[in-house]
């Protein structure tokens, strides 16, 4: 089989697909107060679609790893049918979702149910009235209900995304390491990237990998992990000598292009050889033409061979992608 792989000799196994571009929080650093101008209906990939694309990533071109996400894939109303589906896929790849976890109350069980293998939830803070600023809407408590819910279903590890902002909630970063440990969680940091739909973001007020670790070592000790990094964004940190880690993603201050495993597709159809991607590769057009899984997959290698070495967000000349990360799939 040949697989996905770029003119830098990097193969992508991990498939992030995005289920909806709508959204139920409107996080500052990702949406708008009013939302954004939805894809129409007409070219969001039904679900028989997205089963077809993902099939045709798992069984042509050798993907592994299928994440599901948004938008908010919780949305989705077939996501459990999906999930399903993907994990009947052979070989069978891992599945997991990412999410803000409302409603994982109520779907967690059944997403075990359908194979789902892990979640990943996002949470920003621990406190109701900061939740409420930063993602304009009340609803810490289904975060946090969600989170206890996926662990509960044995959606495990259960990981934490948490993006800081300075002077927003970068004094939280003590209290949310001792959260996670308290419950069992992986917690991992991501630095704030230029994807916002707002074009609000400003290299000097993101808060570093630098700046995080730093605040965690105040009140923690700790240590590189020795597992091998591999192709995981995540630099991770032993917490006061272990078992217990916490994660780091410099995706700006220490990118990982190099190591890059990934490839997605927007829940229109399109493939994209990296968030930062300037251009997308049409799947939806080709597979309503009636394409062949073969020529499908042949599309995808395409876009992958077009990938870049890296995403140069410090470079001059670098252009945040006209679609932002809620439309790409985090
Ligand atoms: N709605 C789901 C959620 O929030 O987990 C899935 C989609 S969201 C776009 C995926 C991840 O991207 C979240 O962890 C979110 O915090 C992160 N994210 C969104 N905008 C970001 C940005 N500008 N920089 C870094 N991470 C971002
Ligand atoms: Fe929605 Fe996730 Fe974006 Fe927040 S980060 S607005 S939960 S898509």
């Amino acid at each position: 089989m040949s697989g996905l792989t770029d003119r830098y000799g990097r193969t992508a196994v991990d498939l992030r697909v995005s289920l909806t571009d709508r959204c139920n929080l409107r996080c500052t650093y990702c949406m708008p107060a009013e939302g954004l101008a939805w894809l129409p209906k007409t070219t969001l990939l039904t679900d028989d679609e997205v089963v077809r694309l993902v099939s045709v990533a798992v069984e042509e071109l050798g993907v592994r790893e299928v994440r599901f996400t948004g938008g908010e894939p919780l949305l989705r109303p077939g996501l459990t049918e999906i999930v399903a589906r993907t994990t009947a896929l052979e070989p069978r790849p891992r599945v997991s979702i990412t999410t803000n976890g409302i409603g994982l109350t109520r779907t967690a069980a059944a997403l075990e149910a359908a194979g789902l293998d892990r979640v990943n939830v996002s949470l920003d803070t621990l406190r109701p009235e900061r939740f409420k600023e930063l993602s304009l809407r009340d609803r810490l408590t289904d975060t946090l209900d969600g989170l206890a819910a996926a662990a509960e279903a044995g959606l495990t590890p259960v990981k934490i995304n948490t993006v800081l902002m300075r002077g927003v909630n970068d004094d939280e970063a003590v209290d949310l390491l001792a959260f996670a440990l308290e419950h069992g969680y992986r917690l991992r940091f991501i630095e704030q990237m230029p994807l916002d739909a707002q074009h609000g973001w400003r290299r000097d007020e993101m808060v570093t990998a630098e700046e995080i670790l730093a605040s965690l070592r105040a009140a923690y000790t700790l240590a590189p992990s020795d597992k091998p990094r591999g192709a995981a964004p995540a630099e991770e940190w032993l917490v006061d000598g272990g078992p217990a880690t916490v994660g780091v993603i410099g995706s700006v201050t220490r990118p990982f292009c190099g190591d890059c495993d990934r490839t997605r597709l927007t829940a229109d159809g399109q493939v994209r050889a990296c968030l930062f991607a300037t251009t997308e590769t049409d799947l939806r057009g080709a597979l309503r033409a009636g394409a062949a899984n073969a020529e499908l997959a042949d599309l995808w290698r395409g876009a992958m061979r077009a990938k870049k070495p890296g995403h140069d967000i410090d470079d001059p000349s670098f252009l945040q992608p006209p679609r932002p990360m809620s439309a790409i799939g985090g």
